[in-house]
């Protein structure tokens, strides 16, 4: 099995005399996040005017970089794809008119405060405020490093009561903030109230530990997490850079006790908008046991437009991976709409062309070729009954028109309807 390169830390100025115990202890990590310019300076360089800038940065937005994920950045090299996501510049001071403080509409969507509840049968459930790290691109910024809190335990147990009394969730992801930064005592608390909710089927983390402080990932906290199975956890790396010997080793852990990894990755301008340095990227994680899932569109959020790029690099970069390489390496690339639209597939097109029967497909090599659909094309019920059970029916949407329950779909208060 192939090694990733360990990490190097006593080369760096802010920490050659750390003891290897203390790097290793997450907790040591934790409290000796990069807060300062000054801690700052010991690791990087950086000249006056960046310091300025960084300076006026530092009034409106916090920065943190865990010592473990300060290693990864080049001392030097102004465009280091790590520093990018790690240090603040005076772009983010940059307020573009499509710019919102919630795009995607957590809090408008939000039943209970912790809970978003946008999708029929899962929710998102944001137990803590705090990440080990402020990721510059971060989407959810309006909350993350402004109350640096975990959430009370009154408003935990709202959340849990909340997915309790409703059925019809039997998938959670817990999000934040980072879930990982809770103690494990904490997590447990979460996790083993969900378990007890008989309609949650399966849990989700969403957590970026394994790329920032992989430390994080200890045997006791995945000997606590794999009593509550099924749980998967998603994680975020953006970079072949990050994944380091130690990000392995968190990995492993983590698929050792059967936890499932999943990979969600933001399309980032500058860092990985880029079809090779994605499919790196890809081909990298599966190799690490972490199977990549999303490629996200960068959200418009405030303060992170510098990081935006076209929808086009994104189709780009899938028609460069679909069928070039490893289905299992190829994740769904999305637009996550604004106003709370949810995530959207997007993708090259492979349908050049359609008839009553025929479809005239092409493939990656440029090939184009045809299926005929069989001439009897209608499926038979067997009976089976699964239908019965309301939580496999959709709510709403096209599927509702395919399946005949509704005719026609139409926004609200059509000005057609107001004349009548
Ligand atoms: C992304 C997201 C989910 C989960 O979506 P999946 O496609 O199931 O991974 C759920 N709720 C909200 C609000 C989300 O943004
Ligand atoms: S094309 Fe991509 S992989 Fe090649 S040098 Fe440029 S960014 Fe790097």
């Amino acid at each position: 099995m192939k090694s990733f390169p360990k990490v190097i830390y006593k080369n760096i100025r802010l920490y050659k005399d750390v003891d290897k115990k203390d790097w290793n202890n997450w907790k040591w990590q934790f409290q000796n996040i990069i807060r300062t310019i000054s801690e700052l300076k010991k690791v990087i360089n950086i000249d006056e005017k960046e310091e300025k800038n960084l300076n006026d940065c530092l009034k409106l937005f916090k920065m943190g970089i865990t010592p473990y994920y300060a290693t990864l950045m080049d001392k030097e090299y102004k465009r280091c794809t790590i520093k990018l996501q790690a240090v603040p510049t005076i772009k983010e001071l940059k307020n573009d008119l499509e710019d919102h403080d919630d795009p995607l509409h957590e809090d408008i969507d939000s039943p209970v405060a912790g809970i978003t509840h946008r999708y029929p049968d899962r929710v998102l459930f944001m137990t803590t405020h705090i990440c080990s790290m402020y990721c510059r691109h971060c989407t959810r910024r309006r909350m993350v490093g402004s109350k640096d809190i975990h959430l009370s335990k009154k408003m935990i147990d709202n959340c849990i009561k909340y997915i309790k009394e409703h059925r019809e969730i039997r998938d959670v992801l817990l999000s934040g903030g980072d879930p990982l930064s809770m103690e494990n005592d904490s997590l447990e608390y979460i996790l083993k109230q969900l378990r007890e909710i008989n309609h949650v089927e399966i849990i989700r983390i969403g957590s970026r530990m394994p790329v920032v402080l992989p430390q994080r990932i200890t045997d006791s906290l995945t000997d606590m997490i794999k009593k509550y199975h099924p749980i998967y956890l998603n994680t975020h790396f953006n970079h072949p850079k990050e994944i380091t010997f130690e990000a392995q080793k968190a990995c492993a852990r983590l698929a050792d006790a059967g936890i499932q990894l999943g990979n969600q990755t933001v399309l980032l301008r500058d860092i990985n908008d880029c079809p090779f340095i994605m499919k790196k990227l890809m081909h990298d994680l599966l190799m690490i046991r972490v199977k990549p899932y999303y490629i996200y569109q960068c959200d418009l959020s405030k303060g992170i437009s510098h990081f935006r790029t076209s929808i086009t690099k994104g189709m780009e970069i899938i028609e460069n991976l679909r069928g070039h390489t490893t289905g299992m390496a190829v994740p769904t690339f999305v637009v996550d709409a604004p106003g709370g639209g949810g995530k959207i597939p997007i993708m090259p097109n492979y349908i050049l062309s359609q008839s009553d029967r025929r479809f005239a497909l092409r493939n990656h090599e440029g090939v184009i070729t045809t299926y005929t659909q069989p001439e009897d094309v209608f499926s038979n019920c067997g009976n089976c009954h699964i239908c019965d059970d309301e939580k496999y029916k959709p709510l709403d949407g096209v599927a509702k028109l395919l399946n005949g329950e509704k005719l026609y779909l139409e926004p609200a208060n059509l000005t057609r309807r107001k004349r009548l």
